[in-house]
Order: C-alpha cells, then sequence, then structure tokens
C-alpha cells in the first residue's frame, strides 16, 4: 500500500469537481496531495445526471443566468458569490471542453437543455445522463499529467491539525486503520455534501458531512446549514439505494401518480408536475402520509412517452431501473423523495477562504452564499468547478514559503478495538431522527426534540476510533448543526419549510445563519 506522504505544501481533502479543479490550479506552485476517503468514483460527482450550466448558448446572457440564481435562492444568495458563480463559468466551462470533456452535441455545436426555474436553454449534458462522470474522467486525466499532484485513494481524513489558531495539515486513517499525520502549508475542504445524514439519500456513502464536522471542531465557522435540498423523485426499493430520477424526466413530460392512480401535483400548484421541487417535495410527502397503507410510496408515471426517446435519453436511468426489474417505458417506478444537495457548510468568502487562517473550502462542503435559500438546478457542479478554482489560486498566492513543521511521525497501526456491534444501529438511529424530526417539513416542536435526541447521544459518539466511527460522529456532529440551524430560522423560505412559521419574515431572516462553537447569529 502506498502511504500519503507525512508533509507537502497544499493538502487538499476530496477528489470530487471541486478539489480536482483545485489541484489542477495548484499543481504550479507545489507539491499537492489529493485525498479521497474511498475510491475516486465514490463522490457526489460522479453520480451527477441532470448536467451543468453556463451562459454559452447564443440565445442567452450571463446577466439571465444571474437572474435565475438570484430567483431561485429566494432573497438570500450573496448577490457577489453569485455573479462571481456565472461570470466566471464560460471560461471554466472553456477549459473543460478544451480538456477533453465530451459534452453532447447537436451537429458542429454543443446542444443546451433546460430545467426548472431557467428562463434559456443553458445546460450541457455529458453522454445523456453521466454529466458528472464525464467531467470527473477528463478533470483527473488531466490531474495525472501534472508532475507534483498525486491522488490517494482510502485515505480518510479523520481530524484536521490546527496550532494557534492556524491550520496546519490533516490526520489520517489508511483502510487497515493505521494513523498518520500530514503537514501542510494550508489545507483545502473539497469534501462535498452530507445527504447521509437522513434515512433516505441519493448522495454516495462518502456524504457524511466530514468536512463541515472538521472545521466546526477547528472553530471556523459555519454557514447556512439549515438549507437541505430534498429532491423529489428517487427510486424507492426495499434494499436499494435511493436512486435519483432526475428532474429532467418531468421536464420530459412524466407524470406523478399516488397509489390511486390520480395525478395529484395540479392541486398542489398551478404549474403541475413541474413545480418547483420542494413544492413538489412537499406535496409527494402529503400524499404519503394521507395514503394510511404501510409503507407507501408515488409513482413517476412515464409509460405514455415514446420508449425510444426514453431509452436514448436517460440511458444511465433505465438500464439502473431495469437492473431492479423495472421498464420505466412500460412500468410505474415507485418512487419518494430524499435528501440531495446542501446549500449551506463551511463558511468562506468569495476567494474560498474560511474564518481559520490557511484553511479553505469549496464545492457542496463549502457555503459562499451562492445557492441562497435554494440553489438553481446544475449550478452545484458549476460552484464545484468555479470555487474549487478560486481557492486553488488564492491558496497559491498565499502560500507559505515557511511551510509547515514536518513532523515526520510514522503511521501507527491503531487497535480498532472489538467491533461496535451497535455502531451501525447508532448511524441508522441518528438518520431516522434527521429523517422524521429535521425533515422535508419541520417545526419547533420537533426540532427541539431532536436536538435533545441528539444530544443525548454524544457519549456514545464521543471517542471515535475507527473510520465508521469517526463518521457517525461526524453525522452527529453535522446533525445538531442543520438541527440547531433550523430551529433559530424561525421562518420559511426556500428549502427550509416550518409549519409554525410557513411565512417569509424578511424583517429578521433574511440573513445567513452562522454558528461558531456554541452560538449561532444571523449576518
Ligand atoms: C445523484 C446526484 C445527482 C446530482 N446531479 C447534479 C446535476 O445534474 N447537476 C449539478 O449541478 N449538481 C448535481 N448534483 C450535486 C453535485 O453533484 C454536487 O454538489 C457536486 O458534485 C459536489 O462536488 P464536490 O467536489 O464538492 O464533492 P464530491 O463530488 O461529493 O466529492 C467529495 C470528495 O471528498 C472525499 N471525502 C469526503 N470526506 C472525506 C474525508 N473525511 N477524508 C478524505 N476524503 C473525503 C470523497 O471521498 C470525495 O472524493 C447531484 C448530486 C447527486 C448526489
Amino acid at each position: 500500500m502506498e502511504y500519503a506522504p507525512a508533509e507537502t505544501d497544499f493538502v487538499v481533502i476530496g477528489a470530487g469537481i471541486a478539489g480536482l479543479r483545485a489541484a489542477i490550479e495548484l499543481a504550479s506552485a507545489g507539491r499537492v496531495v489529493v485525498l479521497a476517503k474511498r475510491e475516486v468514483k465514490d463522490s457526489a460527482t460522479q453520480l451527477a445526471q441532470g448536467g451543468i450550466e453556463a451562459a454559452l448558448s447564443d440565445e442567452d446572457e450571463i446577466s439571465l443566468h444571474l437572474q435565475d440564481t438570484l430567483n431561485a435562492g429566494d432573497g438570500l444568495c450573496n448577490p457577489e458569490a453569485a455573479r462571481v458563480l456565472v461570470e466566471d463559468a464560460p471560461e471554466r466551462m472553456e477549459e473543460l471542453i478544451q480538456w477533453g470533456t465530451e459534452f453532447d452535441p447537436e451537429g458542429t455545436k454543443l446542444t443546451f437543455g433546460r430545467e426548472g426555474a431557467h428562463s434559456r436553454n443553458r445546460i450541457l449534458h455529458a453522454h445523456d445522463d453521466s454529466t458528472g462522470r464525464e467531467i470527473l474522467r477528463a478533470l483527473l486525466a488531466k490531474v495525472k499529467k501534472l508532475k507534483h499532484v498525486s491522488v490517494y485513494e482510502f485515505e480518510f481524513t479523520t481530524d484536521l491539525c490546527v496550532e494557534d489558531g492556524e491550520a496546519h495539515g490533516v490526520h489520517l486513517m489508511n483502510s487497515s486503520g493505521e494513523t498518520g499525520h500530514m503537514a501542510a502549508s494550508s489545507v483545502l475542504l473539497a469534501s462535498g455534501g452530507m445527504g447521509q445524514l437522513y434515512r433516505n439519500t441519493t448522495n454516495p456513502p462518502v456524504a457524511t458531512g466530514d468536512g463541515v464536522a472538521m472545521a466546526f471542531r477547528a472553530g471556523a465557522e459555519i454557514s447556512d446549514m439549515e438549507f437541505i435540498e430534498f429532491h423529489p423523485t428517487a427510486l424507492y426499493l426495499k434494499n436499494v439505494p435511493r436512486f435519483l430520477l432526475s428532474e429532467a424526466l418531468r421536464g420530459e413530460g412524466a407524470y406523478l401518480r399516488n397509489l390511486e392512480m390520480h395525478r395529484f401535483m395540479p392541486k398542489y400548484h398551478p404549474m403541475g408536475d413541474l413545480a418547483p421541487r420542494d413544492v413538489v417535495a412537499r406535496a409527494i410527502l402529503h400524499e404519503l402520509e394521507v395514503s394510511r397503507v404501510k409503507d407507501p410510496v408515488v409513482y413517476l408515471d412515464l409509460t405514455h412517452l415514446k420508449a425510444s426517446h426514453v431509452k436514448a435519453h436517460f440511458p444511465r436511468i433505465y438500464s439502473t431501473c431495469f437492473q431492479y426489474n423495472i421498464d420505466i417505458t412500460t412500468d410505474l417506478i415507485p418512487i419518494r423523495p430524499a435528501a440531495h444537495c446542501s446549500m449551506g457548510g463551511v463558511r468562506t468568502d468569495l476567494q474560498g477562504r474560511t474564518s481559520v487562517p490557511a484553511l479553505y473550502a469549496a464545492g457542496e462542503a463549502a457555503a459562499t452564499g451562492v445557492h441562497g435559500a435554494n440553489r438553481l438546478a446544475s449550478n452545484s457542479l458549476l460552484e464545484g468547478l468555479v470555487f474549487g478554482a478560486r481557492a486553488g489560486r488564492k491558496m497559491r498566492d498565499e502560500l507559505r514559503r515557511a511551510p509547515a513543521k514536518a513532523r515526520s511521525k510514522p503511521r501507527v497501526a491503531y487497535s480498532n478495538g472489538p467491533v461496535d456491534a451497535g455502531l451501525e444501529e447508532l448511524v441508522r438511529e441518528m438518520q431516522g431522527l434527521m429523517w422524521d424530526e429535521v425533515g422535508i417539513v419541520r417545526d419547533g416542536v420537533r426540532l427541539k426534540r431532536a436536538i435533545e435526541h441528539l444530544e443525548k447521544l454524544t457519549p456514545r459518539v464521543a471517542h471515535p476510533k475507527m473510520r465508521r466511527s469517526y463518521e457517525a460522529s461526524n453525522i452527529h456532529t453535522a446533525g445538531l448543526l442543520v438541527a440547531r440551524s433550523a430551529l433559530a430560522r424561525e421562518e420559511s423560505r426556500g428549502a427550509h419549510y416550518r409549519i409554525d412559521f410557513p411565512a417569509h419574515d424578511d424583517k429578521k431572516f433574511l440573513k445567513h445563519s452562522i454558528v461558531k462553537g456554541g452560538s449561532i447569529w444571523f449576518a
């Protein structure tokens, strides 16, 4: 097994779109170590189906992309961050194309698709519904050509090294449970999202909120944690991962039906099946609650669409469902909502700097305020690309020439101790709690109950020893951050819906929530 070195210039935690894009920027300035806690393909980037967007088509304008982003954010976008996102987007996308990303063409031009809340066709797809996989392939190919960048798989960052209030490297554990320390001049958190906080999620197993939890422990400011996007349509079958069924299916004309086969969306929203994601997710939840059957589902119905068209445009969705004996061209697809994307994370400025010196963050782990209270579909991959590059550039510019002290502490074989049989049960307990009490529809009573319950579990996650117990501890920390922020925001906005405060309260809450240690405030 090849170990990560004891010392480097830059550590990048995460090998998704944000981490790899940052590494490319850093390569000219020093040694770059990119860490992935499992295989590189275990990331949200790899799973992204729908697409990535930029105002590149003849009929589009950067100002329209900006307006759509601000509208989706429900008043809470950081306008500067949103402007940077849309202005940097065309150049970052041109680079991706130069580096070999094969976006789907139409003749000699690129094909631009559209999803809900976009005023123009501007979404690029690659290999139809495998956009993220293709981008990751191209970024990895580019990174492999760079002499100073090394990517290490199965290197789990257990914590950040912070001395005198500054980041100085990371603590690591490899797949054999051996621990070590890597000194670095600066550290980038590009560790992705936190869908695994919830019982139902479209996210990969790696998305346990490690970055946010580590940054919180290091004393960084964490922001906008209450804004979790729940995707309305994920495949729901027993013992099968909650595979995402892209919104583009409804864009192509798919219907939602309840157990009585009624098309229920028109009674919830004038746009029917094309209503905004949060509205559709709540409508489905309501249909599930009133169905009064055990383990209810609703269905996505594509059977009226042309089979050849469906197979041609959604090959990955078709083949994945087929693997579970569902032919989406002839069968109804059982679905439920699932936790999908986090808008919040480690608070950064527009260059990826956090409130802890030498600690940077980008991608889904970060909160620039770019998404506000709700993200515009297809802006997340772009966020990783744009802010990954910006963070990389800033780290390069701010490289401390007297690098971190290399404490070449040898790897220690850690005694994992007896396997904690209750660990998976504990994780399931926290995920169930988050789903039931801090989920799609919230209220103060349930949020307080969730916080009390999580606080009672603190002793059981307090001294992690194995990789999985570190993840359990991070789920616990990030879960508490979401619940506390959701309780503090006494209004409904974007993806955060409270039945006890169903309206906006612009006077008090047209601000971002910020948590640091035991304090929470809005600014
Ligand atoms: C099913 C699905 C479909 C999506 N579709 C779209 C879409 O069509 N368009 C769009 O814009 N967005 C989409 N998104 C969202 C988008 O994919 C993500 O927001 C984006 O890819 C996040 O990129 P990232 O680089 O921040 O993190 P990721 O791609 O998730 O990468 C995280 C990396 O961090 C590593 N890591 C995590 N913790 C540790 C640790 N403790 N130690 C070491 N390494 C660690 C992981 O191993 C991984 O390499 C989708 C998300 C999902 C789940």
